[in-house]
């Protein structure tokens, strides 16, 4: 993904894109203690709007806060912080990265004390699984599996978790594909990369739940209230590399990936190789709905502000 914002936001301060720097002796950086979120903006008839900014920023509170990183600002701070980053960089798509990390020079890895600061950046979009992927990707089993989440909680958006989906996905660009698929540690489908996974088998849309430690996306929601409102039956359940493999249709779902048909796992052709209805019925409506066009989504679309009336309270305090 190119990363040439204008400014990043940090603690209160929105600095040019040059001066973000942190000591290189920062904990996150060492030990992988840090949470995140990835968010996207895009351009709608009334101008930029950021989806589903409430539920991002919550997700990345409940992962600092099981991480003993409380964030010094209130929701709305954090909310208002983002769409000030966003305003201040004018580009849409955006895809925009707050992170929450400790930046001070700290080693030793049980240090709970270390000042918790949080970035926020807002960087052009492109498509993260190639131009090619609304037409069908190839991925392949991961041999990287999930770590439990009784070893990294999933549900939490922490860096360290990371580190398994970068080996994941080394391998499978080193192998030729555009993703890799990981299972959990017991051998059932988990999810993607940075995606989570659907399959349609029959008619029904099917995706693996928290018990296959997954991260539990929001785009993954999107599209459970997208498929249910069309009328497609939705089932969350333990998902087998069989299911996978005979699949009449398979997804990614993401942020950045938004959804993207998978039409080859492997060796094995997934449906006809092309997207198929259902995948395509999804897709049809998501992509309107980011585009602010279906009203009965509107509320999950909050508007850009222009820079001028953007007026940040967490600025304020510096
Ligand atoms: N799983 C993992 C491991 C991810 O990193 C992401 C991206 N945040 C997702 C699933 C999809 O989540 P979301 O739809 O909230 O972007």
């Amino acid at each position: 993904m190119a990363a040439n914002g204008k400014k990043i936001w940090m603690d209160g301060r929105l600095v040019d894109f040059a001066d973000a720097h942190v000591h290189v002796l920062n904990h996150t950086l060492h030990y992988g203690v840090g949470v995140f979120e990835g968010i996207r903006a895009y351009p709608t008839a009334r101008g930029g709007a950021v989806f589903r900014l409430r539920e991002h920023v919550e997700r990345l509170i409940t992962s600092a806060k099981f991480y003993h990183m409380p964030i010094p600002y209130s929701r709305e701070e954090i909310e208002q912080a983002i769409l000030e980053t966003q305003a201040a960089n004018a580009l849409l798509p955006s895809y925009i990265r707050p992170l929450v990390y400790r930046g001070e020079p700290a080693l030793g890895v049980k240090n709970l004390k270390g000042k918790v600061s949080l970035a926020i950046a807002a960087i052009p979009a492109k498509k993260y699984l190639g131009d090619g992927s609304e037409a069908g990707i190839r991925a392949k089993i991961s041999p990287f599996r999930k770590p439990s989440s009784e070893a990294l909680p999933s549900f939490a958006k922490a860096t360290g978790n990371y580190a398994n989906s970068y080996l994941a996905g080394a391998d499978a660009t080193l192998e030729g594909y555009e993703e890799a698929i990981l299972l959990d540690c017991r051998g059932f489908v988990a999810e993607g990369t940075g995606e989570n996974i659907f399959v349609v088998r029959r008619g029904t849309v099917y995706t693996p739940g928290l018990e296959s430690d997954i991260l539990l996306g929001i785009t993954r929601d999107s599209v459970i209230r997208i498929a249910t409102d069309l009328g497609f039956p939705v089932v969350q359940k333990l998902v087998s590399v069989n299911e996978l493999l005979s699949a009449d249709e398979a997804f990614f779902s993401g942020t950045y990936a938004e959804i993207a048909p998978i039409k080859e796992v492997g060796h094995y052709t997934i449906g006809t190789r092309a997207p198929g209805p259902i995948t395509r019925k999804i897709m049809g409506v998501f992509f309107r709905v980011i585009k602010g066009e279906v009203p009965e989504y509107a509320d999950w679309l909050t508007a850009v502000p222009q820079p001028a009336r953007v007026a940040s309270p967490a600025a304020a305090r510096g």
